[in-house]
């Protein structure tokens, strides 16, 4: 099996991450290491340097594409390397009429969100009949048709999502040019053929518009998926990069160990 860790550089490794990596790599898969830098705005390149020596310090060894592979430059494990598999897998969505262009405005989608099932930002799907052209400097869709995605989190038990009630069309490439997290994950998780996803609950809403989007891609068998319980700050706050206290550089520059740190990110994960 093979399954993958996929932090973002933007922001610093905090216990949270940690937590996220005790869970990928004492699963049994082979760990694909996934430099999730598609928001170019967001992302610096001195957090990924950062990543990945604190990677390195804790211990924890990518059986794809090693910490050296991204220090030595381009990767195929760094999204930002991928341009030209997004850019195929859309022209393949587009030859079959799934993708279109979108101008709307934040406001304007916020003014006509109230349809969806209240639980995100709903999009109306007021562009899917436009005929916008594709092109650099508005934003790309993918269709969302009206159906239940079903599948049984290893973690959570069986689950049933209908990406068309939560987010409509799914943002796939902003205005700026910048890959969604949605679409990047989608076909980096299939292309790259990974077959186990172990992630944050935060991410569980997700899930069912990711198998669509696979599937819409071609992909015949989803993914497996655990979602597991996540570090809080407090009862309804989550840990965020910006909570220096459980920074991975801190706890470090203090002189914690690596046991020392994964032992606190497993208590307060609650699986120690
Ligand atoms: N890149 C995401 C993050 O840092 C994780 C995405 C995923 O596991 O699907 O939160």
């Amino acid at each position: 099996m093979l399954t993958r860790f996929a932090p973002a550089p933007t922001g610093w490794l905090h216990l949270g991450h940690v937590l996220n990596a005790e869970y990928v790599w004492e699963s049994a898969a082979t760990v694909l290491l996934r430099i999730e830098d598609h928001d170019r705005g967001r992302c610096r390149p001195e957090y990924e340097t950062g990543i990945l020596d604190d990677l390195d310090w804790l211990g924890y060894r990518p059986g794809i594409y090693p910490t050296a592979a991204f220090r030595a430059g381009r990767c195929e494990g760094r999204q930002s390397d991928r341009g030209s598999v997004y850019q195929d897998a859309v022209r393949e969505l587009a030859a079959r009429g799934l993708v279109y262009a979108c101008d709307c405005t934040r406001r304007e989608i916020e003014e006509r969100s109230q349809h969806g099932d209240g639980t995100e930002l709903w999009y109306s799907g007021r562009c899917r009949d436009r005929n916008l052209p594709l092109v650099d400097g508005i934003g790309w869709r993918a269709r969302m048709d009206p159906g239940v995605e079903r599948f049984v989190d290893e973690l959570l038990g069986p689950q049933e999502q209908d990406p068309s009630r939560q987010c409509g069309d799914v943002l796939i490439r902003d205005r700026l040019g910048n890959w969604t997290y949605q679409f990047a994950v989608s076909v980096d998780d299939y292309r790259q053929g990974i077959d186990l996803v172990i992630r944050g609950v935060d991410l569980l809403p997700s899930t069912g518009r990711q198998i669509r989007l696979a599937r819409l891609l071609g992909r015949e068998h989803p993914a497996a998926f655990r979602h597991h319980a996540l570090i809080m700050k407090t009862a309804d706050q989550k840990l965020s990069k910006s909570d220096g206290d459980t920074g991975i550089r801190e706890l470090r520059a203090r002189g914690w160990t690596p046991d020392q740190v994964k032992q606190a990110a497993r208590e307060r994960g609650g699986i120690a």
